[in-house]
């Protein structure tokens, strides 16, 4: 395959398919993958900003029946470490969050077979009359099949009334590998493929802004890889043309550490940081219609979070004040909001605060300042 072709292609924003997209990533040099990726970069994001955002991920409860083989987090229903957060202690987290700067809430957890979509519309209500400037990130397309299947209601009549209720925002959790054979075997009691990108697919009518993800490096091949990439791309294209869909990409590799997958089945994670690189410039290559890549420095720690912001990444994420889920699976790197403006500043580029639609809310002179 000719390698420029491609490449030229890329460079033009025409859409790669997946023999094209799979030969870039298998046997292109990492040199040539980072400086394609870069160009891209300037392409979609120009200049040299890198956005982070301070936010505070608070779990509703780790009662979860899906059971996934990579997720440590979950508890069965009787479990005596169970819990369903109180509207107390959202108090006391947000109050943290809003005394470090950050407003936007993450709100994920376990799909708790007691809990209704009263429950998330209630919740929601209470907590944005509390903090009416906050924002709600929140659930994501396996909770939204599991609402409307308990509720008997569609996708849309779900969304319709979480965004009703102060939705903000919907995160791309639970797309792990967007293919079943993976699904069957490390979370066979979430959403399908096709369920997850249907929910996507609805709320990008809805004009909700909502996140892609992905979770790699456990039994997927690399093929798999890319088909993700291109499921997200393809999704993103039917979008209406003046709506959000999916701000941005964020891929991480699978955190092993005590997880069923690797104790029962044997599964390690395959992470390798020059590997991680490589799906980052891959996804900037292939992912041509979406503006922002995240890198997951919680993930891959301050040394690849750094390189991947010359292999096409534009953003950092979060400094994440409270995170339970990768953190349950050996994921141990944290950084404040200063630690975070030196590792982007070290890598050459310049820190700006963002809010959750990827807008800079700072000047880059003075970047932990709203202007
Ligand atoms: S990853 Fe999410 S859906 Fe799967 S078991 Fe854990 S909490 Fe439940």
């Amino acid at each position: 395959m000719d390698r420029e072709k491609i490449y030229n292609k890329a460079l033009k924003l025409l859409p790669l398919n997946l023999n094209e997209g799979l030969y870039l990533y298998e046997n292109s040099s990492l040199e040539e993958l980072m400086f394609i990726a870069n160009r891209l970069r300037q392409i979609h994001n120009h200049g040299n900003s890198v956005g982070w955002m301070i936010d505070r991920n608070v779990n509703l409860t780790n009662v979860c029946f899906s059971q996934c083989t990579f997720c440590n987090f979950c508890r069965k229903k009787n479990s005596e470490d169970a819990y369903v957060t109180s509207i107390e202690e959202y108090k006391s987290k947000i109050e943290e969050m809003y005394s470090l700067g950050g407003d936007q809430l993450l709100l994920q957890g376990g799909m708790n077979p007691e809990l209704g979509l009263n429950f998330y519309a209630d919740l929601f209500v209470n907590l944005k009359r509390l903090y009416p400037s906050m924002k709600l990130h929140a659930l994501g397309p396996p909770e939204v099949v599991y609402l409307a299947r308990k509720e008997k209601m569609s996708y849309n009549q779900i969304l319709t009334r979480l965004v009703e209720a102060g939705l903000d925002s919907l995160p791309g959790a639970g797309a792990e590998i967007l293919s079943d054979r993976v699904r069957k075997i490390v979370s066979p009691a979430k959403a399908t493929t096709e369920e997850w990108l249907e929910v996507m697919k609805e709320a990008h009518l809805l004009n909700l802004p909502t996140s892609a993800t992905m979770m790699y490096g456990h039994i997927e091949t690399h093929s798999e890889r890319i088909e993700h990439l291109l499921r997200l791309r393809d999704l993103q294209a039917l979008k209406p043309e003046s709506h959000y869909g999916f701000i941005t990409f964020i891929p991480w590799p699978f955190q092993d550490e005590g997880t069923v997958l690797k104790n029962r089945e044997g599964v390690s994670s395959s992470y390798s940081g020059t590997d991680y690189l490589r799906i980052i410039a891959v996804s900037r290559i292939i992912l041509n219609n979406i503006r922002n890549i995240q890198a997951s420095i919680l993930t891959v720690g301050r040394e690849i979070g750094m390189l991947s912001l010359h292999a096409g990444a534009n953003d950092l994420g979060s400094i994440m004040i409270e995170e339970n889920v990768v953190s349950a699976a050996g994921a141990t790197n944290r950084y404040n909001a200063e630690e975070m403006q030196s590792i982007i500043r070290e890598a050459g580029f310049v820190p700006r605060r963002r809010n959750q639609k990827y807008e800079f809310i700072n000047s880059p002179l003075n970047p932990l300042k709203g202007t």
